[in-house]
């Protein structure tokens, strides 16, 4: 087992540390008041190769190991949560449409999405629920040279900002479930489409809401994949966005403990800095030591998935795991701040409302658990 990461990562990181702490970090609270990412620093983040940097270079991409890409992850939520979500939607996303979409889609897409010129959101979840996403009743009718989709989508990350968005619909019978869906890839400018921003908790600078369809006509063209197919086909792609969640949580933390470290070295109370009681250093040693394992086992799922091997198990774990460990540890370090970390003079209570969305965002721990215990079971019948 070697840890030790080649010349070519270490630079890579360490240009992304390099413009997440220069450029990232500063206007990660002015975003949040903006509701709004930073289309020009997306570009530059796309142009630097920071955005689906797994992707191959016909596409615009670097070729970078996905091992590669969960740390370029790290290396840019530490620094702003919401930019680097538009990291994870790229990578999540533009490995369907390569897969999926048709030539001439993809052609026209990822480059864009890869340099940061174009959004790429997923939505799947509809107010009537999120965990069973086979029952999705959003509708796509078959017409001449396409599709008719009429329905709702709800809670969908970037529902104002992407500018496409692969969305789920049933093709089949009412009560098909999963063998009855079909994915889209949907332009959000297009006749029919509207959207609308939910008041929320946090991630504000990435946004959520629901995306409403009246009539909205879907060429041929943008099915991905094979109709009624999209839950075997495209939702396999999920495993590889759920490390990545992992370590954007993770991310989140580190740079918490890190602050947290320093402060209390400084901060004095009866005469002394508060690093000197074990009181204040202990639970930052315990958050330090889980931080570790839990990153070890993000960069492992990657691992397997750069070496073709099996990693649904461990994907599960990444996306239940991490995102509950980065709030906890998110948490104790805001404590550690005493009053000030309960002030946006610091970033702790921003970044504790953004990380607790990814315990809900993309599947709940129960709906990992159940994934889980599901391939455990599978492995003693
Ligand atoms: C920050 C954020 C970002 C999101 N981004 C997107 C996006 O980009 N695209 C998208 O499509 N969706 C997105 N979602 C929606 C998300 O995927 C769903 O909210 C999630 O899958 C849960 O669905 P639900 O909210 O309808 O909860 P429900 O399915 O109604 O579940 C409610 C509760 O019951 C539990 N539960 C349900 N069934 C079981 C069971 N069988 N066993 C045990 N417990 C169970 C759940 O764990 C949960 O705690 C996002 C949500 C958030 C908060």
């Amino acid at each position: 087992m070697n840890f030790e990461l080649s010349p070519d990562q270490k630079a890579m990181i360490a240009a992304a540390e390099q413009f997440a702490m220069d450029k990232i970090a500063p206007g990660y609270q002015a975003r949040e008041k903006a509701a709004g990412l930073d289309r020009v620093l997306l570009k530059e983040m796309g142009q630097l190769g920071f955005i689906a940097p797994e992707q191959s270079e016909a596409f615009g991409g670097s070729e970078v190991s996905y091992l590669t890409s969960g740390l370029i992850m790290e290396a840019l939520s530490g620094a702003d949560f919401n930019m680097a979500y538009v990291q994870l939607l790229g990578s999540l996303n533009t490995q369907i449409l390569v897969r999926y979409a048709s030539t001439a889609l993809a052609e026209k897409w990822i480059p864009k999405i890869c340099r940061g010129e174009a959004v790429l959101g997923v939505a799947l979840t509809e107010p009537g629920g999120g965990s069973d996403a086979a029952n999705l009743q959003l509708r796509a009718t078959k017409v001449e040279g396409g599709y008719i989709l009429n329905g709702e989508k709800a809670s969908i990350s970037a529902v104002d900002q992407a500018d496409i968005m692969i969305v789920f619909a049933r093709t089949g019978e009412k009560d098909s479930r999963a063998k009855g869906v079909s994915a889209f890839l949907v332009e959000m400018n297009s006749k029919g489409v509207t959207s609308a921003r939910y008041e929320g908790m946090g991630q504000h600078a990435v946004g959520h809401g629901s995306i409403f369809f009246e009539d909205a006509f879907v060429p041929d063209a943008h099915r991905l994949g094979d109709e009624n197919k999209a839950f075997t086909q495209v939702m396999e792609g999920f495993d590889f966005s759920r490390a990545l969640i992992g370590l954007q949580c993770l991310a989140v933390a580190r740079q918490s403990l890190k602050e947290s470290w320093k402060y209390a070295s400084e901060r004095e109370a009866f005469g002394a800095p508060i690093s000197v009681n074990q009181g204040v250093t202990f639970p930052l040693a315990e958050a330090e030591t889980m931080l570790e394992a839990a990153r070890l086992l993000c960069y492992k799922t990657l691992w397997l998935k750069d070496n073709n091997q099996p990693h649904t198990t461990e994907a599960a774990m990444c996306k239940w795991w991490p995102p509950k460990l980065a709030f906890e540890i998110v948490h104790q370090c805001l404590l550690t701040h005493g009053f000030g970390g309960y002030t946006s003079d610091y970033p702790f209570e921003q970044r504790l409302r953004d990380v607790l969305g990814l315990q809900i965002g993309d599947g709940t721990a129960n709906i990992m658990k159940m994934i889980i215990a599901r391939q455990k079971l599978g492995e003693v019948q």
